[in-house]
């Protein structure tokens, strides 16, 4: 099993996920991080310090976000990894519940 994260982080992007990984296995992209799911070892320690509620355990990810257990597989072998917190974009709180975010997903 992992977690994956789901559509509410595109272009909200806290990062405070990433400082909790015990095994390091965040990716970033230009406004979205995923989860490798080879190096998640399921402690879902992440999940509680998403802000937006972003990060589900793949048993628990919602039928509607289900493409995004392949996108975090996919994308976490191109992006580079991230373990330390950033600060979020300046207009995240704006889109946190936006729905239909996936059509902004930058690679
Ligand atoms: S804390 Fe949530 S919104 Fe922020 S990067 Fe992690 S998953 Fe995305
Ligand atoms: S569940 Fe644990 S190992 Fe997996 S991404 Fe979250 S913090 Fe990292």
């Amino acid at each position: 099993m992992t977690f994956v994260v789901g559509e509410n982080c595109i272009k909200c992007k806290h990062t405070d996920c990433v400082e909790v990984c015990p095994v390091d296995c965040f990716y970033e992209g230009p406004n979205f991080l995923v989860i490798h799911p080879d190096e998640c070892i399921d402690c879902a320690l992440c999940e509680p310090e998403c802000p937006v509620d972003a990060i589900f355990s793949e048993d628990e990810l919602p039928e509607d976000q289900a493409q995004f257990l392949e996108l975090n597989a996919e994308l976490a072998e191109v992006w580079p990894n991230i373990t330390e917190k950033k600060d979020a974009p300046e207009d995240a709180e704006e889109w946190d519940g936006v729905e239909g975010k996936i059509q902004y997903l930058e690679r």
